[in-house]
């Protein structure tokens, strides 16, 4: 007999229909002995609706409230899919984040989780139950409700799973398994039968919200079998494994991810002289503002131009921010771009070939791909392109490093 920790998205429950669907799966695992607990999202879009409802009242508000709001959403499909158990007699139990007490620190709207009590599940699995558990959410020693960010219900089952030891956690989504790329994007995008801890990190950080970046942290770091399967066909779906020999023999690129959230900004005519880069990036750290690129290129007249990008929600802050230090500094001036995307390829096998980035750069200047910006890693490339070019980016991209095709 197995303990099996079954996530269902936000479509997998988006309908009382498919609750119910959902229901009849969870019984099959549990008619053939496995005890089971499953994490459940919202309804798809009602996260997004109870943050517009927030947005109608305040610019600005208090993120304890905004938990509070943003909580209930998980709230009502661990009483549905409950319900729908019982009702095929299927014993069951919900819990919500704070009985099971999920303890997470106190960063409201994206809190990390430090402790879990299993004792309530296990005393409900013994029973006998399916225990069904609302993701996304937690509660810190005030007793506050809190959330994990957005996709957080993925982590809540990884770090059950952790926590009950299980045997496997199974991500039930709207596509069944992790593709070479967005399926919804490239039609030849092929699901991968396994993707290593690493390249799936890469690949959730760079974009592909297929997994939530610290559900696939936390079950590389304490070892859980995790595997993203479909809700609506059976099928083996794909497993995220350690690193193994075997995968380092496989090709350079794996797989392709992309980023519509961030924006570009640039200080031009920055006096070249030491110092400089923290002048321009302390105000905006101190404001909040996360930076993910960065680029500086110097000139011959001892003038900088100094680029980076940030969230694209940060932008008009960060553009503010950027005005006021382009006049301290003396720069010539301040320029923004939000219509960017980021494109990356990712690949283990990258570390062992040469000529990959070359490769990159040419497939994306043969379809006229102008790059505004380059970082690398040893197992991915980003560049930043105009957001209009980015599919055509991706399927170039795809088809120059033959993903189609199982290597
Ligand atoms: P859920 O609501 O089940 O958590 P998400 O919308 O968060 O589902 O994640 C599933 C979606 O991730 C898919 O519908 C797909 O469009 C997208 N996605 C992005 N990159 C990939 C990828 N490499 N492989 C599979 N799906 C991907
Ligand atoms: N409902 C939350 C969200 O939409 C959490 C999740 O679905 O994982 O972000
Ligand atoms: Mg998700």
């Amino acid at each position: 007999m197995a303990l099996i920790v079954q996530k269902y998205g936000g479509t997998s429950v988006g309908t009382t229909e498919r609750i119910q669907a959902v229901a009849e799966k969870v019984k099959k695992f549990r008619d053939s002995g496995d005890d089971v607990v499953v994490v459940v999202s919202a309804m798809s879009g009602e996260t997004n609706r109870l943050i517009s409802l927030a947005d109608a009242i305040s610019k600005d508000p208090v993120p304890r409230e905004m938990d509070v709001l943003v909580s209930t959403g998980e709230q009502v499909t661990i009483a549905l899919l409950s319900m729908a158990l019982q009702q095929i007699d299927c014993d069951a139990m919900s819990m919500t984040g704070g009985q099971v007490r999920i303890l997470t620190d106190q960063s409201h709207m994206k809190a990390r989780i430090q402790d879990i009590d299993e004792s309530r599940m296990r005393e409900a699995l013994s029973a006998g139950k399916v225990v069904v558990v609302a993701g996304f959410q937690g509660v810190d020693e005030d007793h506050n409700i809190t959330t994990l960010g957005r996709g957080g219900s993925d982590t809540t089952a990884v770090a059950l799973a952790a926590a009950l030891k299980a045997d496997e956690c199974q991500i039930y989504t709207d596509v069944d398994g992790v593709y070479t790329t967005d399926p919804r994007v490239v039609d030849s995008a092929r699901r991968m039968e396994k993707v290593t801890f690493e390249e799936m990190i890469e690949m959730a950080s760079l974009g592909s919200k297929v997994l939530q970046i610290r559900a696939v942290e936390f079950a590389g770091k304490y070892s859980v079998p995790l595997r993203v399967l479909s809700s609506f066909e059976d099928g083996p779906g794909t497993l995220i494994t350690i690193d193994s020999e075997e995968n380092m023999e496989q090709a350079a690129v794996s797989g392709i991810a992309f980023n519509r959230d961030e924006a570009k900004l640039t200080l031009v005519g920055v006096p070249d002289i030491p110092g400089v880069a923290s002048k321009i990036l302390r105000p905006i750290s101190d404001k909040n503002i996360e930076v993910d690129m960065i680029v500086q290129n110097v000139g011959l007249d001892k003038k900088t131009d100094f680029t980076f990008t940030v969230h694209r929600n940060d932008y008009k802050k960060a553009k503010a921010v950027l005005e006021e230090v382009c006049e301290k500094l003396g720069a010539e001036r301040a320029a923004g771009d939000n219509d960017i995307a980021k494109v990356s390829i990712v690949g283990v096998g990258m570390r062992s070939h040469a000529g990959v980035a070359t490769k990159m750069f040419e497939a994306l200047s043969d379809e006229g791909i102008n790059i505004q910006m380059i970082s690398t890693s040893e197992i991915k490339i980003s560049v930043v392109i105009d957001e209009k070019y980015l599919e055509l980016a991706v399927r170039t991209l795809h088809g120059a490093f033959d993903l189609a095709q199982e290597h």
